[in-house]
């Protein structure tokens, strides 16, 4: 069982997830909990970083943000302590949770379990911190932001775990954040590789990497709401399946499953670059090498084979980093200028449906034309269609697009 960081904010709302686990342990199952911080306290805590130093050392920067679930995970143990449920707090590095790469962004390698299994066994519930692990050299890591599903993906991997809940505060996965659309509609079940695919173009429902590895180790992952009273709906959440069991159950699919935003992007156009082999690389080679990750690329076609313009986006994060290191390259890189534009938003579509039918993006640009909504960029994978938009358009586009797909559900949301 994961609990997100709404699921853990105050000691009232940890009393209710301590019944849930209490609720579980009752049905005979063998439980480990994760836990994420409190709601806001990551951001708190980061922001106290940036202010100690704006360039600060990621390892300590780690030592800071693992805190917030530290503590969490203590008040949890306790309460079920206090409602008679034998429970103890195991932190990343008691386990532990071994993460290699880098700091802030570590992934973990392995984690050990015979402790936490021998206390299972003994009908100990084992409430884990999320997000944290502890690197070779025995220091504190992190796992990047929303990592404590990825930490209870990984735990359910490493115990076998029959079931991987992660409760949160909202009631599945739907077709799009319920936030911005009111009659968004929840799934059901949902593929590994659409949610996948969906999270990477900004669901973050779920952190990408957490259902990278449910799908590598498959686990059997349910997302649902830690608000709700456990009853007797078979379907209480959104069970992420593998392609088969949908389409044995699920003969009516939509051609899309589901629409996604995200505004951390950011647009960089590097004009008249010279049309000859070895300019792109030359773009892109130091930006790979300082782990900046582009996303969109467009190369326009130049008209007299001479010069062309190369726009691509990049998180946005690290635009300022991106376009000093190709300010410092202007005369060997050889072009004219660098347009930057922050304030956009991608906006994603994604179905297995697509495979197998014509005309999903075609749609999607007729139905942002009519809406006057430009297009600066598109992108597209085998289950996937993106485009860049102007970010003011953000919550319009998701509206008419979902309302486009036919998904729009006869209620609203919630
Ligand atoms: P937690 O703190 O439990 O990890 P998050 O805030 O990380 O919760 O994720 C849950 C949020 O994800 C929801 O409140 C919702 O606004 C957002 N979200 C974005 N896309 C979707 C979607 N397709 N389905 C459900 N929720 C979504
Ligand atoms: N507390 C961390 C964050 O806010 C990890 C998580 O909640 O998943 O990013
Ligand atoms: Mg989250």
């Amino acid at each position: 069982m994961k609990f997100g960081g709404t699921s853990m904010a105050g000691m009232e709302r940890i009393r209710n997830v301590a019944l849930r686990v209490k609720h579980e342990v009752g049905l005979g199952n063998e439980v480990a909990v994760v836990v994420s911080a409190m709601a806001g306290e990551t951001d708190r805590l980061v922001g106290f970083c940036k202010e100690a130093s704006p360039l600060y050392d990621e390892a300590e920067y780690d030592v800071v943000v693992a805190s917030g679930e530290q503590v969490t995970s203590g008040l949890l143990a306790m309460t079920l302590k206090a409602i008679g449920v034998d429970a103890r707090s195991w932190l990343g590095w008691q386990l532990p949770i071994r993460t290699v790469e880098a700091h802030s962004k570590a992934r973990i390698d392995d984690i050990e379990t015979q402790a936490l299994l021998q206390a299972m066994a003994a009908g100990q519930v084992a409430v884990i911190p999320g997000f944290q692990g502890q690197m070779a050299d025995g220091r504190v890591s992190t796992l990047g932001r929303g990592g404590s599903d990825t930490s209870a993906v990984a735990i359910a991997a490493a115990v076998k775990a029959e079931r991987c809940d992660i409760y949160t505060d909202v009631d599945g996965v739907y077709t799009t954040d319920p936030r911005i659309v009111s009659r968004a509609r929840k799934l059901n079940k949902v593929t590994y590789e659409e949610m996948l695919e969906l999270a990477s173009v900004g669901s973050k429902v779920l952190q990408t990497r957490s259902v990278a590895l449910a799908m590598k180790e498959k686990v059997r992952v349910q997302v649902l709401s830690s608000f709700e009273q456990p009853g007797n709906d078979p379907e209480p959440g959104t069970m992420i399946v593998s392609e088969e069991e949908i389409e044995e159950s699920d003969m009516e699919r939509q051609l899309i499953t589901g629409i996604a935003h995200d505004k951390n992007e950011a647009k960089i156009i590097v004009t008249r670059v010279p049309d000859k082999p070895g300019a792109v690389a030359s773009i892109f080679l130091p930006l790979a090498e300082a782990s900046i990750n582009v996303d969109m690329i467009i190369q326009n076609d130049s008209k007299d084979n001479a010069e062309t313009d190369v726009t691509f986006t990049v998180p946005r994060a690290d635009l300022a980093r991106s376009v000093d290191i190709l300010e410092a390259r202007k005369e060997s890189i050889g072009f004219r200028r660098i347009i930057t534009d922050a304030e956009v938003a991608k906006i994603s579509v994604v179905g297995v449906g697509m495979r197998s039918h014509a005309g999903v993006a075609a749609l999607m640009f007729k139905t942002l034309a009519d809406r006057g909504i430009n297009i600066e960029a598109i992108s597209t994978s085998e289950i996937k269609v993106s485009v860049l938009i102007d970010e003011d358009e953000t919550e319009l586009a998701v509206r008419v697009l979902h309302t486009a797909y036919g998904l729009d559900g006869d209620q609203p949301a919630g």
